[in-house]
């Protein structure tokens, strides 16, 4: 119930509800059209490696070009496919996607792709993103999946199972939004991740939190002691990104560093930008 404290409060949260669950139910039925016109993207954000400056990956990012509503951010349509069952077929879409557009990048930077809930307890996952790698003739460690703790739910045997048969492919597996969620830490004690990946929540209120501060530190810490790639989202400032170097992550994305741009800016940028560690793609 909300509360009644302002005038008109409560009518306006009721009306609020009802045109999300409007919109919801909108998104839920064009979605499926959407998709086989043609009308999702993916926008690529970068990541940079702190110490070199060089990117080291180029986040896939969903969006939804909508002819009349504009583009609408992975927010307003994602937790829709998911609960409609979408989220398989557009999943599988961004993989494809994502591997064909990094095997055409000037420069041999990873690609990330996140995944979601029912898309990673689908059994057909490994299949899909072997596919999408034998597709694109895209190198395994390329492609970095990004995986949240809502993603795993419980520490079950299955998400085990998946985790190193995803692995056994020979792609690297990220924790996304790490510190979010209730357990954090027991995930990274059952699978070995190869990037702890900090939520941007922990970034805002730097450099004058020495709260977030010390969580950074320790991150830092158990990357290093578990062999584990450090990098926090989130970085709009200078200040923010000269504490994270400070505390010693490897690697930063954010607005600072790099908006999401479409498939085509961001190979721009990326045939400007000097190599990773000196190889450039031959093609
Ligand atoms: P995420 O994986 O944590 O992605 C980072 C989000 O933070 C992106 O929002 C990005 O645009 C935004 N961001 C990056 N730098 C900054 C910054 O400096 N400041 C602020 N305030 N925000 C920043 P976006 O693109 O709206 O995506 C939101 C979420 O939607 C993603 O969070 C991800 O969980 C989900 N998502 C996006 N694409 C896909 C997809 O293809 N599949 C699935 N399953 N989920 C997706
Ligand atoms: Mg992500
Ligand atoms: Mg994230
Ligand atoms: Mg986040």
């Amino acid at each position: 119930r909300a509360k009644s404290g302002k005038r008109g409060s409560y009518c306006m949260f009721e009306r609020g509800m009802d045109a999300a669950m409007r919109t919801r139910h909108l998104v839920r039925i064009e979605l499926a059209g959407a998709m086989s016109r043609g009308e999702l993207e993916l926008h690529y954000q970068p990541l940079f490696d702190i110490a070199s400056n060089h990117i080291t990956a180029c986040e896939a990012l969903a969006r939804w070009r909508h002819p009349e509503r504009g583009l609408i951010p992975p927010n307003e349509f994602i937790p829709v496919a998911e609960e409609s069952g979408l989220i398989i077929p557009l999943g599988a879409w961004v993989l494809e996607k994502a591997c064909a557009d990094a095997a055409r990048w000037p420069i041999d930077a990873a690609v990330a792709v996140n995944l979601s809930p029912l898309q990673f307890r689908n059994s057909s996952l490994v299949d899909t993103v072997a596919k999408a790698l034998a597709a694109a003739d895209l190198r395994p460690d390329r492609l970095q999946l990004e995986i949240t703790e809502s993603v795993l739910l419980d520490d079950s045997a299955g998400n085990l199972a998946t985790l190193r048969a995803l692995r056994q492919l020979g792609v690297r597996i990220a924790m996304d939004d790490f510190g979010t969620g209730y357990s954090s830490f027991g995930y990274l004690r059952s699978f070995p991740f190869d990037k702890i990946k900090v939520d941007r929540e922990f970034v805002r209120d730097l450099p004058d939190s020495p709260e977030s501060l010390a969580i950074l530190r320790a991150v830092v810490g158990l990357g290093q002691s578990l062999g584990m790639t450090t990098t926090v989202e989130g970085v709009e400032t200078q200040d923010q990104l000269s504490a994270v170097r400070t505390e010693g992550f490897v690697e930063a994305q954010g607005y600072l560093l790099g908006v999401p741009v479409p498939n085509a800016e961001m190979v721009k940028i990326l045939h400007g930008h000097r190599p990773v560690r000196g190889r450039v793609r031959s093609a």
